[in-house]
């Protein structure tokens, strides 16, 4: 596996104190997967690369693999293409050798570090089978000339026909730094056999190494949901992340439902873009509030309306949530929550997380107080009018968390509906549902009343004249 970096202009070598790599001594790295050597086939004042080699050994790697005893998947895990192409173990190796070079900082040289560079990156044998247009359509945007070569699979058997890997070579003028981050989390995207586990820590690498380049870009959703290996419940959270931190830094939210798969092949993975273009508002819904929980900095929430628990299950499975409450008028709801977050089998430190009652969120009770953050989500519009007022005095008044988040449907946008149209309510148990002018009136005035402020987002694909499906107010509390 090898990953170069050229640097064409003047005093070139200087690259080596920007990869903060010697570029006269070659070094040897061992990671827990193999060894990375880093070396510098040409240096002169006008080019200079650096190399990153890695060698691993599949045999270490099945050996070390869990419960891989000799049984396993087998010849497969001893004799595959892991040792020859650039894949997710590249991008480990990037990350462990050339971390700090990864922040941009660099001690003697800032200047240059800050600077556009004539930078050149050659990424040997990148699995990327039949989709070599995707390499075009996700590294141009970034502002990368894109080329790549291609082999065929075996040159004595042409009827087979192409290889999956390809060579390819990145070239602009970019910041290093930059040109790192770009590689380390797009390598993967291409690469479909991830050797780690996707968890949410996963969600925060993607953040923390796209956060300036991907909320606009647009392939985001392919991107997205790639690195994630699809685990759906992440892509939705990691989406909802990033359309949530761009609408807050005022930037505009395009296409945030374009979540789309590439499988097999370009013709299908277009076919399952349009199936999978309406993502799951729910799943989107989900993700904006896990992001502005976060945002809030929430420890302890309490889901009123929780339903069938759908949020519920999503907070349990992020730590910096310690302590959770789910409430609902409906018994039934509460049992279907329980069965879903498997309640009757969790363990003692999951038990001691959560709790789940029954309650009127019309009514006082004590049980709603102490927690950071209440959710209310698509709630309000099941209430009485009438209770409105006393909807308000509990949650805003008696409860007085320090955040609340509240979603609830825009009305404006049922025209786009085919079956509800302009004049109907989405559900037989909605009391009423707003236009995002009547939602914003009740919002800011039962802000200014119990002293909260209140700021609006849209959660779903955005239409110029209606809006988005869902409405969302995090109300904070002024101190
Ligand atoms: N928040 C959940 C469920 C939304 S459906 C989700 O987003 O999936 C609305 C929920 O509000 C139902 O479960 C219903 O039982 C509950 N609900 C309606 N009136 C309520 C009230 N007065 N007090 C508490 N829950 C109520």
């Amino acid at each position: 596996m090898l990953l170069t970096i050229t640097y064409t202009g003047t005093d070139t070598a200087n690259l080596g104190f920007l990869l903060y790599k010697n570029p006269y001594r070659p070094q040897k790295f061992e990671l827990g997967f193999g060894d990375a050597y880093i070396f510098y086939p040409e240096i002169s004042d006008n080019k200079t690369t650096a190399a990153l080699l890695l060698d691993i050994n599949p045999v270490d790697l099945a050996r070390g693999k869990e419960g891989n005893s000799g049984g396993g998947r087998g010849l497969f895990d001893y004799v595959n293409d892991r040792p020859y192409v650039c894949s997710s173990f590249m991008s480990v190796a990037i990350a462990n050798v050339f971390r700090t070079a990864m922040t941009g900082r660099c001690e003697e040289h800032q200047d240059l570090s800050d600077s556009l560079l004539n930078l050149e990156a050659v990424v040997s044998m990148l699995p990327c089978r039949s989709e070599t247009e995707m390499l075009n359509k996700v590294f141009e945007p970034l502002g990368y000339e894109v080329k790549y070569e291609n082999f065929q699979a075996d040159e004595n058997f042409p009827s087979w026909g192409e290889s999956k890997y390809v060579n390819l070579s990145l070239k602009a003028n970019i910041r290093l730094c930059d040109l790192l981050k770009h590689i380390y989390i797009l390598i993967p995207v291409f690469d479909r056999q991830k050797h780690y586990w996707i968890g949410n820590d996963e969600v925060e690498k993607l953040l923390r190494n796209s956060g300036d380049w991907l909320s606009n870009h647009p392939q985001k959703g392919f991107i997205t949901s790639r690195y994630l290996k699809r685990m759906n419940p992440l892509v939705s959270l990691a989406f909802s992340r990033l359309s949530y931190e761009s609408l807050n830094s005022n930037e505009t939210e395009e296409d945030s439902q374009a979540v789309f798969v590439g499988d097999t092949s370009l013709q299908s993975a277009e076919k399952k873009e349009k199936a999978e273009k309406k993502l799951n508002l729910n799943a989107q819904r989900i993700g904006s509030v896990i992001a502005a929980l976060k945002n809030c900095g929430a420890r302890s929430v309490i889901d009123i309306g929780c339903g069938e628990g759908n949020l519920l299950r999503m907070l349990l499975r992020e730590k910096q949530f310690e302590k959770i409450a789910g409430t609902d008028v409906s018994s039934s709801a509460l049992k279907r929550a329980c069965e879903k977050i498997k309640y009757d089998y969790a363990s003692d430190f999951i038990r001691n997380r959560i709790e789940l009652f029954q309650s009127s969120l019309t009514y006082k009770d004590s049980r709603f107080k102490g927690f950071d953050v209440a959710c209310v989500i698509e709630v309000i519009e099941h209430l009485d009018l009438s209770r409105l007022c006393a909807f308000e005095k509990v949650l805003f008044n008696f409860t007085k968390p320090r955040f609340i988040i509240l979603t609830t449907p825009n009305r404006e946008y049922n025209v786009k509906y085919e079956n509800i149209g302009a004049d109907k309510l989405r559900h037989s148990d909605h009391r009423f549902e707003w236009t995002r002018e009547e939602f914003r009136n009740w919002a800011e005035k039962a802000s200014s009343q119990y002293g909260y402020t209140v700021r609006f987002s849209e959660i779903g694909e955005t239409d110029d004249i209606f809006g988005a499906s869902t409405q969302m107010g995090v109300f904070s509390l002024c101190e």
